[in-house]
């Protein structure tokens, strides 16, 4: 990790983390307790599953990443910042729980429902943040 990585902040702290290689992000969920499954984020106000209140409720940090369900190529930026053309996906991060992601790939030739994704961070340095990124699995990614 560069000394320089160390002083940028999470764009959604709630959701993510850097991880150690400092590069890759874990993503923070919470585990029932009533039913075991775990919920995204962390601070959700009860259990997606069973509506427990996750009072007491253990929370985790996980490698996120997840399976590719489906895509599409935007042509115009969603947010502010976002850059066009990109791709957005649904991946399922963890059993029942599918968040939609921007999905770092020239184009979609590289990808097919079904196959696994990892998170990574996007340094915006001028701002001082970095963002939630998902690459293939198996790619090499050049930071
Ligand atoms: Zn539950």
């Amino acid at each position: 990790m560069t000394e320089q990585q160390t002083t940028l902040k999470p764009l959604h702290p709630t959701l993510y983390e850097l991880a150690e290689d400092g590069h890759s992000l874990d993503f923070f969920f919470v585990q029932c307790g009533a039913c075991g499954a775990v919920s995204f984020p962390a601070n959700v106000p009860g259990c997606t599953h069973c509506g427990d209140p996750l009072v007491d409720a253990q929370k985790l940090s996980r490698p996120g990443g997840g399976e590719l369900l489906e895509y599409v190529t935007l042509h115009v930026p969603l947010v502010p910042g976002m850059a066009a053309p990109s791709i957005a996906g649904d991946i399922r991060i963890a059993d029942g729980i599918v968040e939609e992601g921007v999905i770092w790939a020239n184009d979609e030739t590289s990808l097919r429902p079904g196959m696994t994704l990892r998170a990574v961070a996007e340094v915006r340095e001028a701002q001082g943040v970095y963002a939630c990124r998902f690459v293939p699995a198996d790619a090499k990614v050049t930071p």
